[in-house]
């Protein structure tokens, strides 16, 4: 019988039913933040509530945080604000930062990390207005020096900005102190709501604004907000941050037998297992698998996994990631991440662990 397992939270995550309620009790209701009525009184103290909770996972003060449509619109927002000037991006940066505007590459080294020494030197060579490097990557889970990548940028006069979606919940964040000027989050993979993130500005005193028209959010980004959204990302926020403490330690208990079956697999890499990484995410390759046909048998099983490599017009492209990593377009083709989020149990892994090899046994006769 197959089991409905969902391996994917670097994709996005379930909610947890205390944020469906609570969402739920807004869905539907007249809720304005901008009106001045009594409904509109509470949309707005939903509103600051939930930008509290936001501003107290990441460090950040709550008057700083710009409610948005996601990671997507947030990435967008800084880099077209920059569009015209310089900007430095990391290899492996989300299609949200590298598609949002031109950018300058500053390439990694093979263990997933961001050469620094290729930073300062692009810095070096010409006035950059920009940098953004992401905390920690949504394929290798691979963390990323922020702090040293920050002060770099401002020692050349460059602002620093951090998609910071997949580290959100899973790492301790202090925007502040990690010198990130623009921090981007999204709700959806933190156990909030798909079409809702922020924006997170730091003390440069620069605010980039890609939406204009209505003064909401004190006219750093125009649109009426999406209340239950809102309320539904701030206890996602509030959640992650009281799991925070124990999450790495659960998550590295989760992966253990699976990667302990992972390293004894034939020709079976997994990727990033030397380097501070994200407790949630295994990212492996077997060059000799399909990473396609896998996916398949394990989706026939009930398994839901992903592929490191992205899919463009119908067409499977090998991993941007690992291929900025020094891995051939064949081994970036046949990459598997695993994400486990707050509902993973040990039963998932197991149950997971028992069709990967009954599969893979299989493709290789
Ligand atoms: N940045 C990273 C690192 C992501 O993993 C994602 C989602 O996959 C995004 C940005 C885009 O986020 P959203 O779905 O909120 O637009």
């Amino acid at each position: 019988m197959s089991e409905n397992i969902f391996l994917d939270y670097n994709a996005t995550t379930p909610m947890p039913a205390e944020i469906i309620a609570l969402m739920n009790t807004a869905q539907g209701r007249p809720l304005n933040a901008s009106s001045v009525h009594s409904f509109g009184r509470q949309a707005r103290s939903i509103v600051e509530r939930a930008r509290d909770q936001i501003a107290a996972l990441i460090n950040a003060p709550a008057a700083q945080i710009i409610f948005n449509s996601g990671a997507t619109e947030g990435n967008n927002t800084v880099l077209k604000y920059f569009a015209n000037e310089r900007i430095l991006a990391s290899a492996i940066e989300h299609p949200a930062v590298l598609q949002a505007a031109p950018c300058t590459i500053i390439l990694v080294h093979n263990n997933g990390t961001l050469d620094l020494s290729a930073l300062e030197t692009l810095l070096k060579s010409e006035k950059t207005a920009l940098v953004s490097v992401m905390l920690a990557n949504n394929e290798t889970g691979i963390i990323q020096p922020i702090r040293e990548a920050a002060t770099l940028a401002h020692s050349h006069g460059a602002l620093f900005h951090c998609d910071a979606v997949q580290a959100a919940g899973r790492i301790e964040i202090d925007m502040i102190d990690l010198g990130i000027d623009f921090l981007t989050l999204s709700a959806h993979k933190i156990g909030g709501p798909q079409g809702v993130g922020a924006l997170a500005l730091g003390i440069c005193g620069v605010t980039p604004t890609l939406l204009h028209g209505g003064g909401q959010e004190k006219s750093a980004r125009a649109g009426t907000e999406n209340i239950a959204a809102i309320a539904g990302f701030g206890l996602a926020a509030e959640r992650a941050k009281s799991t925070l403490p124990h999450f790495a330690a659960t998550h590295q208990q989760l992966h253990a037998p699976l990667k302990a079956a992972l390293t004894t697999a034939k020709n079976t890499t997994v990727i990033g297992e030397d380097t501070h990484k994200l407790a949630n995410t295994t990212l492996f390759l077997n060059p000799d698998l399909s990473a396609q046909t896998l996916l398949m048998a394990l989706d026939l099983e009930g398994i839901a996994v992903s592929n490191g490599a992205a899919c463009s017009s119908g067409k499977i492209e090998p991993s941007h990631v690992l291929k900025a990593m020094g891995y051939s377009d064949t081994q970036a083709s046949s990459a598997i991440r695993i994400s486990t989020g707050w509902a993973t149990t040990e039963k998932d892994i197991a149950y997971f662990i028992e069709k990967w090899q009954k599969i893979t046994n299989r493709m290789k006769a």
